[in-house]
């Protein structure tokens, strides 16, 4: 079957063809070949986040991101006695505090504009002013805009008041190094389709051991219930609580083989840095302005400005696509933008050819 485009969208992202044909076979779930194959994820993980075994652990869970966010916030935080702090610059730290709202948690928002990174003074001078905040949720990469926070300098912030620590790193896990030892958070979350590589289906989630065991009683979602999942999966080694999505499970084990060949997240950051590199400088020079400051913009995705005159961007969309590649619509309110995802089994020459399509859909558009 022959791939119509290259997603350039933050995820699902362009998958290998050896990803998807890890796919081709119906497993057995209770299995001990497939709980092996789950167990070995859960440790690779750790490994691709520099999160150490002995105090670190993976919970795996069915469903896509949010399901993963969501079932973090609904088990962290106490019924009772708990305040959480959401530091929000875009639409997924929104997110966050739209769950915190469904399941009536106590939250305070501290909210960033979205062309901004999030601003550890502000956030410190926040945590001053609450002494009552005991637990602290963010974003690494905000994917609304593409900016990458600046989670290692908030953390300390967070850690020096013994406040527990949540963050989603649904788009850069895997595509940008980091280090969940020197963080030191509490629980750290992506999913399966996002800089791994592998197709949609689940999430996971790196918890602190000491903070999830204290967790047993406050879970309001049975099937989000990340501490009765943790504990399924670890008493008896590898087994999901429900039916596991075991072809995207055996996708995933494939694209982590394919995550240590290429050279690791150093190697797959190079690449996607390179192809945003390509990209945001190929678009600049065919006139279109970036929305967020390079000092701050990460690889994952970048966002752009509709040109000042006339643009359909449904019309630049639809002929780039007849063309082979998908683009992302823009997703700030206040800025009419469009977004470009540079992630996946893409690389510069793939960013070459778009940039082509661009200058043709410029040169048509001018003469007509
Ligand atoms: C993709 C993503 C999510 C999860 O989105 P889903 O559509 O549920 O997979 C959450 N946070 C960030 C930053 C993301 O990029």
């Amino acid at each position: 079957m022959k791939q119509p485009y290259l997603l350039l969208t933050p995820g699902p992202l362009s998958t290998t063809p050896t990803v998807k044909a890890a796919m081709q076979i119906d497993y057995c779930t209770w299995d001990s070949d497939y709980r092996q194959v789950t167990e070995s994820i859960r440790q690779q993980i750790l490994a691709v986040a520099h999160a150490d075994p002995q105090t670190y652990t993976t919970v795996l869970l069915q469903g896509s991101g949010s399901y993963g966010v969501e079932a973090t916030i609904g088990t962290a935080i106490p019924r009772q006695d708990a305040t959480l702090m959401i530091a929000i610059n875009g639409a997924y730290g929104q997110r966050i505090s739209d769950i915190a709202a469904y399941y009536d948690i106590p939250h305070l928002d501290i909210v960033f504009d979205e062309d901004q990174a999030l601003d550890p003074q502000r956030i410190a001078q926040a945590l001053d002013e609450h002494p009552e905040i005991t637990h602290f949720a963010m974003i690494h990469s905000e994917t609304t805009t593409g900016i990458l926070n600046p989670i290692e300098k908030i953390m300390p912030l967070l850690k020096a008041r013994h406040i527990i620590s949540i963050i989603d790193a649904m788009s850069s896990l895997g595509g940008v190094p980091l280090s969940v030892d020197d963080l030191g958070c509490d629980y750290l979350i992506s999913s399966a389709n996002k800089c791994v590589q592998g197709v949609p289906g689940f999430a996971f989630i790196i918890a602190n051991q000491t903070t999830l065991a204290a967790t047993a009683d406050n879970a309001r979602s049975l099937c989000l219930d990340l501490y009765a999942q943790w504990h399924t999966m670890t008493k008896l080694p590898g087994k999901w609580r429900f039916t596991s999505p075991t072809h995207v499970v055996h996708a995933f084990a494939q694209a982590l083989t394919e995550l240590r060949a290429e050279g690791g997240v150093t190697a797959r950051y190079a690449r996607y840095q390179a192809n945003q590199q390509c990209l945001s400088q190929g678009m600049q020079a065919l006139g279109f302005d970036l929305m967020i400051d390079p000092a701050i913009q990460g690889p994952i995705i970048t966002s752009f400005k509709y040109p000042v005159h006339h643009f359909d961007f449904d019309d630049f969309y639809q002929f780039i696509k007849a063309r082979g590649f998908v683009i992302y619509p823009g997703k700030v309110a206040t800025i009419p933008s469009f977004r470009i995802g540079t992630i996946g089994d893409v690389n510069v020459t793939d960013i070459k050819r778009l940039l082509a399509i661009v200058s043709d859909y410029q040169q048509l558009s001018d003469t007509s």
